[in-house]
Protein backbone atom coordinates (compact mmCIF):
# COMPACT_ATOMS: atom_id res chain seq x y z
CA UNK A 1 0.00 0.00 0.00
CA UNK A 2 1.37 3.57 -0.74
CA UNK A 3 1.62 5.98 1.16
CA UNK A 4 2.08 9.76 0.73
CA UNK A 5 4.84 11.39 2.85
CA UNK A 6 5.93 14.67 3.88
CA UNK A 7 8.06 15.81 6.87
CA UNK A 8 5.98 18.72 8.98
CA UNK A 9 8.12 20.59 11.35
CA UNK A 10 6.58 20.19 14.92
CA UNK A 11 7.16 23.41 15.95
CA UNK A 12 4.85 25.38 12.82
CA UNK A 13 3.67 22.74 10.34
CA UNK A 14 5.45 23.96 7.53
CA UNK A 15 7.42 21.25 5.16
CA UNK A 16 10.47 19.78 6.80
CA UNK A 17 13.30 20.11 3.58
CA UNK A 18 16.29 18.64 3.57
CA UNK A 19 19.39 21.26 3.43
CA UNK A 20 22.40 20.13 1.61
CA UNK A 21 25.09 22.96 2.88
CA UNK A 22 23.73 22.20 6.76
CA UNK A 23 23.38 18.47 6.24
CA UNK A 24 20.43 19.29 8.06
CA UNK A 25 16.18 19.22 7.85
CA UNK A 26 15.19 22.74 7.61
CA UNK A 27 12.12 24.71 7.97
CA UNK A 28 11.10 27.82 5.55
CA UNK A 29 8.66 29.49 7.77
CA UNK A 30 9.94 29.38 10.91
CA UNK A 31 13.52 28.28 10.12
CA UNK A 32 14.04 25.92 12.64
CA UNK A 33 16.59 23.07 12.07
CA UNK A 34 16.85 19.43 13.13
CA UNK A 35 19.04 16.68 12.74
CA UNK A 36 18.35 13.50 11.44
CA UNK A 37 18.35 11.67 14.97
CA UNK A 38 15.40 14.29 15.82
CA UNK A 39 13.57 13.92 12.57
CA UNK A 40 13.45 9.84 13.44
CA UNK A 41 11.43 10.94 16.01
CA UNK A 42 9.46 13.01 14.30
CA UNK A 43 6.75 11.27 13.24
CA UNK A 44 6.13 12.11 9.24
CA UNK A 45 2.83 13.21 8.14
CA UNK A 46 0.94 10.42 5.79
CA UNK A 47 -1.76 9.82 3.84
CA UNK A 48 -3.54 6.58 2.31
CA UNK A 49 -2.91 7.18 -0.99
CA UNK A 50 -5.41 5.79 -2.85
CA UNK A 51 -3.81 5.95 -6.60
CA UNK A 52 -6.20 6.18 -9.09
CA UNK A 53 -4.82 5.24 -12.80
CA UNK A 54 -5.72 8.01 -15.44
CA UNK A 55 -6.43 5.14 -17.91
CA UNK A 56 -8.45 2.85 -16.25
CA UNK A 57 -8.66 0.43 -19.08
CA UNK A 58 -4.51 0.41 -19.88
CA UNK A 59 -3.82 -2.90 -20.10
CA UNK A 60 -1.43 -5.26 -18.59
CA UNK A 61 1.20 -5.69 -20.97
CA UNK A 62 1.28 -1.67 -21.06
CA UNK A 63 1.21 -1.26 -17.65
CA UNK A 64 4.37 -2.76 -17.37
CA UNK A 65 6.82 -1.62 -20.08
CA UNK A 66 5.42 1.79 -19.70
CA UNK A 67 4.99 4.64 -17.69
CA UNK A 68 1.25 5.15 -16.54
CA UNK A 69 0.61 8.66 -14.97
CA UNK A 70 -0.77 8.54 -11.50
CA UNK A 71 -2.40 10.24 -9.39
CA UNK A 72 -2.46 10.95 -5.49
CA UNK A 73 -3.87 14.20 -3.48
CA UNK A 74 -1.52 16.43 -1.91
CA UNK A 75 -2.06 15.96 2.22
CA UNK A 76 -1.47 19.69 2.49
CA UNK A 77 -3.78 21.33 -0.11
CA UNK A 78 -5.36 18.43 -1.26
CA UNK A 79 -5.03 18.73 -4.94
CA UNK A 80 -3.88 16.39 -7.35
CA UNK A 81 -0.72 14.87 -7.80
CA UNK A 82 0.22 13.91 -11.66
CA UNK A 83 3.07 11.07 -10.80
CA UNK A 84 5.02 8.91 -13.29
CA UNK A 85 5.77 5.14 -12.25
CA UNK A 86 8.80 6.19 -11.08
CA UNK A 87 8.32 8.68 -9.01
CA UNK A 88 9.56 8.41 -5.60
CA UNK A 89 9.72 12.17 -4.45
CA UNK A 90 8.40 15.12 -6.05
CA UNK A 91 6.55 18.46 -4.92
CA UNK A 92 2.61 19.44 -5.11
CA UNK A 93 2.45 21.72 -7.99
CA UNK A 94 -0.04 23.90 -6.19
CA UNK A 95 1.49 24.50 -3.01
CA UNK A 96 4.89 23.48 -3.59
CA UNK A 97 4.71 20.83 -0.41
CA UNK A 98 7.38 18.06 -0.99
CA UNK A 99 5.94 14.93 -0.90
CA UNK A 100 7.56 11.68 -0.95
CA UNK A 101 5.50 8.10 -2.20
CA UNK A 102 6.79 5.49 0.19
CA UNK A 103 5.14 2.65 -1.65
CA UNK A 104 8.12 3.39 -4.41
CA UNK A 105 11.35 2.68 -1.79
CA UNK A 106 10.04 -0.09 -0.02
CA UNK A 107 9.83 -3.81 -0.80
CA UNK A 108 12.12 -4.73 -3.74
CA UNK A 109 12.53 -0.92 -4.30
CA UNK A 110 14.02 -0.25 -0.85
CA UNK A 111 17.18 1.40 -1.69
CA UNK A 112 20.66 0.14 -0.49
CA UNK A 113 21.91 3.62 -0.49
CA UNK A 114 21.94 7.09 -0.36
CA UNK A 115 24.31 9.79 -1.04
CA UNK A 116 22.57 12.83 0.19
CA UNK A 117 23.02 16.03 -2.14
CA UNK A 118 25.72 18.47 -0.52
CA UNK A 119 25.80 20.89 -3.53
CA UNK A 120 22.79 23.07 -2.75
CA UNK A 121 20.67 24.65 -5.61
CA UNK A 122 22.12 27.91 -5.01
CA UNK A 123 25.82 26.54 -5.49
CA UNK A 124 24.74 24.23 -8.44
CA UNK A 125 23.42 27.78 -10.08
CA UNK A 126 27.03 29.35 -9.73
CA UNK A 127 28.84 26.13 -11.40
CA UNK A 128 25.96 26.41 -14.21
CA UNK A 129 26.32 30.39 -14.42
CA UNK A 130 30.28 30.15 -14.07
CA UNK A 131 30.58 27.33 -16.88
CA UNK A 132 28.08 29.01 -19.25
CA UNK A 133 30.71 31.73 -19.17
CA UNK A 134 33.00 29.58 -21.31
CA UNK A 135 30.53 28.25 -23.65
CA UNK A 136 29.85 31.24 -26.31
CA UNK A 137 27.86 29.67 -28.73
CA UNK A 138 24.41 28.95 -27.21
CA UNK A 139 21.79 30.49 -27.36
CA UNK A 140 20.72 33.01 -24.80
CA UNK A 141 16.98 30.83 -24.57
CA UNK A 142 19.37 27.96 -22.81
CA UNK A 143 20.39 30.47 -19.91
CA UNK A 144 17.59 32.88 -19.33
CA UNK A 145 16.04 33.34 -15.83
CA UNK A 146 12.74 31.58 -16.74
CA UNK A 147 15.53 28.58 -17.54
CA UNK A 148 17.39 28.49 -14.50
CA UNK A 149 14.41 28.19 -12.39
CA UNK A 150 14.13 24.70 -14.10
CA UNK A 151 17.60 23.64 -12.41
CA UNK A 152 16.28 20.89 -10.16
CA UNK A 153 17.54 18.36 -8.03
CA UNK A 154 17.03 14.61 -8.42
CA UNK A 155 18.11 11.79 -6.61
CA UNK A 156 18.54 8.96 -10.04
CA UNK A 157 18.51 5.59 -9.25
CA UNK A 158 21.75 3.25 -9.75
CA UNK A 159 22.51 -0.47 -9.70
CA UNK A 160 26.22 -1.11 -8.30
CA UNK A 161 28.12 -3.94 -8.91
CA UNK A 162 30.71 -5.05 -6.68
CA UNK A 163 32.87 -8.69 -6.33
CA UNK A 164 36.23 -10.14 -6.27
CA UNK A 165 38.29 -10.14 -9.23
CA UNK A 166 40.83 -13.26 -9.54
CA UNK A 167 43.14 -12.39 -12.70
CA UNK A 168 45.88 -15.36 -14.29
CA UNK A 169 47.97 -14.84 -16.85
CA UNK A 170 50.08 -16.42 -18.84
CA UNK A 171 52.92 -14.81 -21.34
CA UNK A 172 56.21 -15.60 -22.91
CA UNK A 173 58.75 -12.57 -23.85
CA UNK A 174 61.89 -11.94 -25.53
CA UNK A 175 64.27 -9.60 -24.86
CA UNK A 176 66.76 -9.25 -27.91
CA UNK A 177 70.33 -7.90 -28.17
CA UNK A 178 71.96 -6.88 -31.72
CA UNK A 179 75.45 -6.47 -32.85
CA UNK A 180 77.51 -6.13 -35.89
CA UNK A 181 81.04 -7.86 -36.17
CA UNK A 182 82.33 -7.59 -39.26
CA UNK A 183 80.32 -8.58 -41.99
CA UNK A 184 78.31 -10.50 -39.33
CA UNK A 185 75.02 -9.47 -37.29
CA UNK A 186 74.44 -11.56 -34.24
CA UNK A 187 71.19 -11.26 -32.81
CA UNK A 188 70.62 -13.35 -28.90
CA UNK A 189 67.21 -13.60 -28.11
CA UNK A 190 66.45 -14.31 -24.31
CA UNK A 191 63.22 -15.93 -23.54
CA UNK A 192 60.96 -15.41 -20.52
CA UNK A 193 58.65 -17.06 -19.48
CA UNK A 194 55.87 -14.70 -17.24
CA UNK A 195 53.43 -15.48 -15.03
CA UNK A 196 51.10 -12.66 -13.13
CA UNK A 197 48.14 -13.16 -10.96
CA UNK A 198 46.21 -11.35 -8.63
CA UNK A 199 42.98 -10.50 -7.11
CA UNK A 200 41.42 -7.52 -7.10
CA UNK A 201 38.47 -5.63 -4.88
CA UNK A 202 36.16 -4.02 -7.35
CA UNK A 203 33.49 -1.91 -5.45
CA UNK A 204 30.53 -0.17 -6.90
CA UNK A 205 30.72 -0.52 -10.54
CA UNK A 206 27.85 1.65 -11.13
CA UNK A 207 24.70 1.72 -13.82
CA UNK A 208 22.00 4.36 -14.51
CA UNK A 209 18.90 1.69 -13.77
CA UNK A 210 15.90 4.34 -15.01
CA UNK A 211 14.89 3.26 -18.54
CA UNK A 212 13.67 6.78 -19.16
CA UNK A 213 16.86 8.82 -18.22
CA UNK A 214 19.13 9.94 -20.42
CA UNK A 215 22.28 8.08 -20.13
CA UNK A 216 24.70 10.52 -21.16
CA UNK A 217 22.96 12.35 -18.22
CA UNK A 218 22.87 10.19 -15.69
CA UNK A 219 26.51 8.91 -16.51
CA UNK A 220 28.32 11.29 -17.51
CA UNK A 221 28.48 12.73 -13.97
CA UNK A 222 30.62 9.85 -12.47
CA UNK A 223 32.54 9.65 -10.42
CA UNK A 224 31.02 9.96 -6.99
CA UNK A 225 32.89 8.92 -3.69
CA UNK A 226 31.65 5.83 -2.58
CA UNK A 227 33.19 6.68 0.72
CA UNK A 228 29.89 8.76 1.32
CA UNK A 229 27.09 6.19 1.02
CA UNK A 230 24.48 6.24 3.59
CA UNK A 231 22.52 3.33 4.51
CA UNK A 232 19.12 4.56 2.89
CA UNK A 233 16.66 7.30 4.61
CA UNK A 234 13.46 8.10 2.98
CA UNK A 235 14.19 12.17 4.73
CA UNK A 236 17.03 12.56 2.15
CA UNK A 237 14.44 12.42 -0.85
CA UNK A 238 12.53 15.44 0.66
CA UNK A 239 12.51 18.90 -0.65
CA UNK A 240 14.11 16.66 -4.19
CA UNK A 241 12.82 14.81 -6.85
CA UNK A 242 13.61 11.51 -7.25
CA UNK A 243 12.62 8.08 -9.64
CA UNK A 244 12.73 4.70 -8.24
CA UNK A 245 14.60 2.09 -10.55
CA UNK A 246 13.20 0.55 -13.02
CA UNK A 247 15.82 -1.69 -14.72
CA UNK A 248 16.94 -5.41 -13.28
CA UNK A 249 20.67 -5.96 -12.51
CA UNK A 250 20.15 -8.73 -15.20
CA UNK A 251 20.51 -6.23 -17.57
CA UNK A 252 23.87 -4.80 -17.16
CA UNK A 253 25.26 -7.97 -15.69
CA UNK A 254 26.86 -9.43 -19.18
CA UNK A 255 28.23 -5.69 -19.67
CA UNK A 256 29.80 -4.85 -16.68
CA UNK A 257 31.39 -7.79 -16.17
CA UNK A 258 33.21 -7.70 -19.30
CA UNK A 259 34.33 -4.05 -18.47
CA UNK A 260 35.40 -5.92 -15.35
CA UNK A 261 37.13 -8.35 -16.90
CA UNK A 262 38.88 -5.98 -19.41
CA UNK A 263 40.15 -3.95 -16.71
CA UNK A 264 42.05 -6.79 -14.61
CA UNK A 265 43.31 -8.12 -17.90
CA UNK A 266 45.27 -4.78 -18.82
CA UNK A 267 46.15 -4.66 -15.38
CA UNK A 268 47.75 -7.65 -14.88
CA UNK A 269 49.33 -7.10 -18.93
CA UNK A 270 50.30 -3.78 -17.45
CA UNK A 271 52.68 -5.00 -14.96
CA UNK A 272 54.96 -6.85 -17.55
CA UNK A 273 58.08 -5.40 -17.71
CA UNK A 274 59.34 -3.73 -20.85
CA UNK A 275 59.84 -6.59 -23.43
CA UNK A 276 60.68 -6.50 -27.42
CA UNK A 277 57.82 -9.34 -27.74
CA UNK A 278 55.20 -10.48 -25.84
CA UNK A 279 52.91 -13.53 -26.12
CA UNK A 280 49.98 -13.52 -23.77
CA UNK A 281 49.48 -17.65 -24.08
CA UNK A 282 46.67 -17.71 -21.64
CA UNK A 283 44.38 -15.81 -19.24
CA UNK A 284 41.35 -16.09 -16.85
CA UNK A 285 39.38 -13.58 -14.90
CA UNK A 286 36.95 -15.27 -11.65
CA UNK A 287 34.46 -13.33 -9.92
CA UNK A 288 33.44 -14.17 -6.31
CA UNK A 289 31.32 -12.89 -3.78
CA UNK A 290 29.61 -10.87 -6.56
CA UNK A 291 27.09 -8.07 -5.59
CA UNK A 292 24.35 -5.70 -6.52
CA UNK A 293 23.29 -2.44 -4.45
CA UNK A 294 20.90 -0.24 -5.24
CA UNK A 295 21.41 3.47 -4.52
CA UNK A 296 20.27 6.46 -5.16
CA UNK A 297 22.36 9.22 -6.10
CA UNK A 298 22.06 13.09 -6.66
CA UNK A 299 22.38 15.12 -9.76
CA UNK A 300 21.37 18.41 -10.51
CA UNK A 301 19.71 18.67 -14.06
CA UNK A 302 18.86 21.26 -16.67
CA UNK A 303 17.33 19.82 -19.81
CA UNK A 304 16.31 22.78 -22.71
CA UNK A 305 13.72 21.93 -25.25
CA UNK A 306 15.39 23.75 -28.31
CA UNK A 307 11.81 24.06 -30.11
CA UNK A 308 13.15 25.03 -33.42
CA UNK A 309 15.29 22.35 -33.91
CA UNK A 310 13.05 19.57 -32.11
CA UNK A 311 16.31 18.58 -29.97
CA UNK A 312 16.04 18.46 -26.20
CA UNK A 313 19.76 19.30 -24.63
CA UNK A 314 21.02 18.76 -21.20
CA UNK A 315 22.87 20.18 -17.93
CA UNK A 316 23.81 17.79 -14.98
CA UNK A 317 26.27 18.48 -11.98
CA UNK A 318 26.89 15.89 -9.59
CA UNK A 319 25.22 16.67 -6.34
CA UNK A 320 27.59 15.58 -3.81
CA UNK A 321 31.22 17.10 -5.65
CA UNK A 322 29.89 19.58 -7.99
CA UNK A 323 31.29 17.92 -11.18
CA UNK A 324 29.59 18.96 -14.63
CA UNK A 325 28.71 16.92 -17.54
CA UNK A 326 26.85 19.29 -20.14
CA UNK A 327 25.56 18.67 -23.63
CA UNK A 328 24.92 21.84 -25.36
CA UNK A 329 22.92 23.07 -28.09
CA UNK A 330 24.60 25.22 -30.34
CA UNK A 331 22.63 27.93 -32.24
CA UNK A 332 23.60 27.78 -35.83
CA UNK A 333 22.91 31.61 -36.17
CA UNK A 334 25.83 32.59 -33.51
CA UNK A 335 27.87 30.18 -35.41
CA UNK A 336 27.62 31.33 -38.88
CA UNK A 337 28.40 34.62 -37.69
CA UNK A 338 31.68 33.46 -36.11
CA UNK A 339 32.58 31.06 -39.14
CA UNK A 340 32.13 34.66 -41.08
CA UNK A 341 34.27 36.46 -38.57
CA UNK A 342 36.86 34.62 -38.02
CA UNK A 343 37.19 31.49 -40.36
CA UNK A 344 36.22 32.97 -43.35
CA UNK A 345 39.42 35.70 -43.25
CA UNK A 346 41.56 33.32 -42.41
CA UNK A 347 40.60 31.04 -45.83
CA UNK A 348 41.36 34.01 -47.36
CA UNK A 349 44.85 35.34 -45.81
CA UNK A 350 45.59 31.29 -46.65
CA UNK A 351 44.70 31.48 -50.34
CA UNK A 352 46.69 34.93 -50.54
CA UNK A 353 49.79 33.55 -49.11
CA UNK A 354 49.27 30.24 -51.12
CA UNK A 355 49.56 32.23 -54.06
CA UNK A 356 52.05 34.14 -53.14
CA UNK A 357 54.09 30.96 -52.63
ZN1 LIG B 1 8.65 25.47 11.16
ZN1 LIG C 1 -0.52 20.88 -2.29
Amino acid sequence: MSEIVTYKCPNCGGPLTFDPEKQKYTCDYCLSEFVQKELNAIAPDTQKAEKVRVEAEADEAAQKTEAQPMLYNCPSCGAEIVTDDTTAATFCYYCHNPVILSGRVSGEFHPDYVIPFSVDKEKALEIFQSWMKKKRYVPKAFYSQDQIEKVSGVYFPYLMYSCQADGRLDASADKLRVWVTGDYKYTETSSYSIHREGNMDIRYVPRNALKKANRELAEGVFSYDMEKLKPFQMSYLSGFLAERRDMEESEFSEEVKKEVREFAESTLRNSIGSYDRVRVNNRSVDFRQEKWDYALLPVWTLTYNDQAKNKIYYFSINGENGRVCGKLPVDMGRLMVLFAQIFFPILIVMLIVGYLI
